[in-house]
């Protein structure tokens, strides 16, 4: 419990609330991994480290103390790095979750990208979320409003679904058990959301506080035939 986060004092004064808010409540996770030699973190400290343009694109990583110091880096055409990145079905590693409400469509499927990435202007996360097909919402997951996307589709693949999309392939892993319970609420539709902060990887996720604060997206995507 309580590893150190260090945050040199130009970091600080660019690292936004919410971000810096949201590393201290994620820093003990136990797959954190570091920016440098991509390695999980563990020992006592972990490294905040920005990488900007200077311009419209920010991330904010982590790293082992051993391997680099907190601070700035500046780091010329990173909008376009994120930009490019963004389109590729690897673009983002995502932490996934499967789920189900009350209210029609029942199946949910939720989404956060791994590394805090935030741009100044644009949210790579943004052009992650609309090349799905996915528009902003809020509110609670039983009445948020949603509209229908046909940019991907939902589709059984080994080890659990598959969200197919013409740019690529983003993988969500499940239990053989849980996904017959979520294809058989699904009755070919999903709820599909992308947001950060939904502590998908931790013990209680936060999904309600996420949606209720966070730049969300979503929308209802058909879970092809043939896979219930
Ligand atoms: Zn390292």
């Amino acid at each position: 419990m309580g590893r150190d986060l260090r945050i040199s004092a130009d970091v600080a004064q660019l690292l936004p609330a919410g971000v810096l808010g949201q590393l201290q409540a994620t820093i003990d996770d136990p797959d954190n991994v570091c920016c440098v030699c991509e390695e999980l973190i563990s020992g006592p400290s972990a490294e905040v480290l920005i990488f900007t343009d200077r311009k419209a694109a920010t991330l904010v990583k982590l790293a082992h103390s051993g391997c680099m110091r907190s601070g700035v880096r500046v780091t010329p055409r990173l909008r376009e790095a994120i930009d490019a990145h963004a389109q590729e079905s690897d673009g983002f590693a995502m932490a996934t979750k499967l789920g189900l409400r009350v209210s029609e469509p029942r199946a949910l499927i939720f989404l956060e990208p791994e590394v805090l990435t935030g741009g100044i202007d644009e949210d790579p996360l943004q052009l992650y979320s609309e090349a799905l097909g996915l528009v902003p919402i809020a509110g609670s997951i039983e009445d948020i409003e949603l509209v229908a996307t046909d940019q991907f589709s939902i589709e059984l693949i080994e080890g659990g679904l598959g969200l197919c999309a013409a740019h690529g392939l983003e993988t969500v892993p499940a239990e053989a058990s849980d996904l017959t319970k979520w294809l058989g609420a699904a009755e070919g539709r999903a709820v599909v959301i992308v947001a950060r902060g939904l502590g998908l990887r931790r013990p209680r996720p936060t999904i309600g506080e996420a949606l209720a604060l966070r730049p969300s997206w979503g929308a209802i995507a058909e879970v092809a035939s043939g896979t219930s």
